[in-house]
């Protein structure tokens, strides 16, 4: 039996639900159905992220990222409060590691001036007094409105909202595949759909293949490990980031304050060899690591990137004592005994440009027929999401993406 929707989304992370979320704003009696193959919200990135809403200061004046992540960090500050879902403004610094790192300091500052961020360039002495427990050479960032939240409080919350505004949720529900107007769910029930929205995070590329959208694209996922600290709540105050390498996507390790005034260390950005390879081989894939292993020797030598550097960087961070001594650079009173405990790790659904090799930085939505994808929803889609939400039901009623 088949039922017809106006909108359904495929994937009910964050981005799929926030589409939802504006598209029942701006068309209050359409049938909108979110489709989600786990048992719960949040299973996947949405849920297993470091909960920081962005500022929008590390992404380039004329990207996606930059305005959607100014106005999402705002959207979903405002968001939490409607809801009564606690936020810390925690504010963040961001510290060099010797002096040479000054230029680039001093370059990220400009650019997020750009980008209308509230930024301001401190000295030894005043990044002391903002959080007693870092260190810097000389100079340091100062983001007084980044925050930090509940990361599966704020999806559930957003879930809600969506049932509240009439929208349907199939939890434990997979799309199997899809074309131009229809989806089959669990091999066999089909779903009729005026227009379908593709944010299925690490799978979004095999799904826009199923349009024959993104063929050039694939996904190369990257692991993010956490340590949890046993410090006493409240003795780290401000979230503390290194000046990232501008060649990668990703901001460093770094140390976090959660939501309830817990430390965490990390995340990593380690090469996975599957989609939701986690912490076991409960969902390990034979075909998705030969497919992933197979981008590497191309990948290996791209020029848009360091990966022999990332790579040797990278993997040593399964160690402990490794990773938390990239952050002791930066906070020296971290220490091995004390950060002993394993966060939920997350998968980064990281897109790859195949005939360049170049990992996408931005943001990429692009349009099919009777659908829309959203192939690169890496952070911060979290904080940006609310924005995300309505730029893409914008642009499909003004006709789609080009
Ligand atoms: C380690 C880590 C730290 C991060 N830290 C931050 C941060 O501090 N701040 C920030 O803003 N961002 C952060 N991010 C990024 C942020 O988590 C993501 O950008 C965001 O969660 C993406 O949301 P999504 O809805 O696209 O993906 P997901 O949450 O992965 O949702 C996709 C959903 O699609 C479902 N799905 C897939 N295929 C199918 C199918 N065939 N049928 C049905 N359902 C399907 C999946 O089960 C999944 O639930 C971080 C990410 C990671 C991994």
């Amino acid at each position: 039996m088949s039922k017809n929707y106006d909108l359904v989304t495929i994937g009910g992370g964050i981005v799929g639900l926030a589409i939802a979320d504006a598209w029942l704003t701006t068309n209050p009696r359409d049938s909108v159905l979110v489709i989600e193959k786990e048992s719960s919200i949040a299973f996947h990135a949405s849920g297993r992220n470091s909960g920081v809403l962005h500022a929008g200061f590390y992404y380039a004046p004329d990207s996606l990222k930059a305005k959607l992540t100014r106005d999402g960090n705002q959207k979903l500050r405002e968001f939490c409060h409607e809801r009564n879902i606690p936020i810390l403004e925690a504010g963040k610094v961001v510290v060099t590691k010797s002096e040479k790192e000054i230029p680039a300091l001093e370059k990220l500052y400009s650019q997020g001036i750009a980008n209308g961020c509230t930024l301001e360039l401190i000295d030894e002495n005043q990044l002391r007094e903002i959080e007693p427990l870092a260190r810097t050479h000389g100079k340091a960032l100062w983001s007084p409105l980044t925050a930090v939240s509940s990361p599966i409080g704020v999806t559930q919350a957003l879930a809600d909202r969506v049932i509240e505004k009439g929208g349907e949720i199939r939890l434990s529900t997979s799309v199997t595949l899809a074309g131009p107007g229809w989806v089959t769910i669990n091999g066999s029930e089909k779903v009729l759909a005026g227009h379908i929205v593709n944010t299925a995070g690490v799978f979004a590329d095999r799904v826009a293949h199923w349009f024959g959208v993104g063929k050039e694209y694939k996904m190369m996922p990257f692991k993010g490990l956490y340590l949890y600290g046993n410090w006493e709540k409240g003795r780290m105050k401000r979230h503390v980031y290194p000046v990232p390498d501008a060649r990668n996507p990703f901001l460093g390790v770094h140390t976090t304050v959660t939501v309830d005034g817990t430390v965490k260390l990390g995340p990593t950005a380690i090469p996975a060899f599957w989609r939701e390879e986690y912490s076991d081989f409960s969902s390990f894939d034979l075909g998705e690591m030969s497919e992933i292993l197979s981008l590497f020797p191309k990948f290996f030598f791209s020029k848009h990137h360091n990966v022999p550097g990332l790579i040797k960087s990278e993997f040593p961070k399964y160690i402990k004592r490794y990773l938390v001594n990239q952050v002791r650079e930066m906070v020296p009173s971290v220490n091995v005994k004390d950060f002993q405990t394993k966060g939920r790790p997350g998968i980064r659904a990281q897109l790859l440009h195949v005939p360049t090799s170049k990992l996408e930085m931005d943001f990429v939505v692009r349009s099919g027929e009777k659908s829309t994808h959203v192939l690169n929803a890496v952070s911060p889609a979290w904080t940006s999401s609310l924005a995300v939400g309505e730029y893409v039901v914008k642009n499909i009623h003004d006709g789609g993406f080009h």
